[in-house]
């Protein structure tokens, strides 16, 4: 089956052992009939394809377009993101990072791959990249030029170091050129990586700002 166990482990737990033996185990319950892989394979499909980052680019329209979500989001981002129905699994303990003109905000796990499915869906293989993990904390503006987003020096960059509990989601700027947008065309501008910190939200191509 095409599982990746290690993404079910528990923050800090090392990868590949770990992985090897969940599968090892996950074989025998599967042989032995104590759980379903048809649970275990929808699972997977659930937080791989079913949940997306869809589900952050919905808060953070949201988020744009009424101030009093705006504002719950930063009293308590659990309780305002639960409310459009985006709980569940590593969506306990959520925090959103706002940036501005003078902030931009970048997450990371350094430990493993700590991520909100809820919102994100299961995260990307770079964010799980040991370069990824490691440069994105002393190398921040190295590794955004990477990624393609350029800020001014003046622009200071926050690294949001995921911990066992907490689950960081960045909440983009909103591109100049979209006022009057309703919360569903601006959520199709919000793609993951704005959401994780390593883009930003613009137009698209052709779009007249
Ligand atoms: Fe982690």
């Amino acid at each position: 089956m095409s599982s990746t166990p290690n993404e079910a482990a528990p923050h800090g737990a090392p990868a590949s052992p770990i992985a090897v033996r969940v599968q090892a185990i996950e074989s025998l319950l599967i042989a032995k009939g104590y759980v379903d892989p048809a649970a275990i394979e929808n699972l997977l499909d659930t937080y791989e394809h079913r949940i997306g980052p869809r589900n952050g680019a919905r808060v953070v329209a949201r988020a744009w377009t009424d101030p009093e979500f705006d504002r719950w989001l930063d009293r308590d981002a659990t309780a305002a993101i639960a409310s459009m129905g985006y709980t569940g699994r590593q969506g306990e303990h959520m925090v959103v990072v706002r940036n501005t003109p003078m902030v931009h905000n970048l997450v990371v796990c350094t430990l493993c791959s700590c991520y909100p499915w809820p919102v994100l869906g299961l995260p990307p293989v770079w964010y799980k990249s040991a370069p990824y993990r490691a440069r994105a904390v002393a190398d921040p503006r190295g590794v955004l030029a990477e990624f393609g987003v350029d800020l001014p020096d003046h622009v200071e960059i926050r690294v949001w170091d995921s911990t066992a509990e907490i689950r960081y989601l960045v909440l983009p700027m909103r591109p100049e050129g979209t006022e009057g947008w309703d919360a569903e065309a601006l959520a199709e501008l919000v793609g993951r990586d704005a959401m994780v910190g390593t883009a930003v939200v613009g137009l698209p191509a052709g779009e007249p700002a």
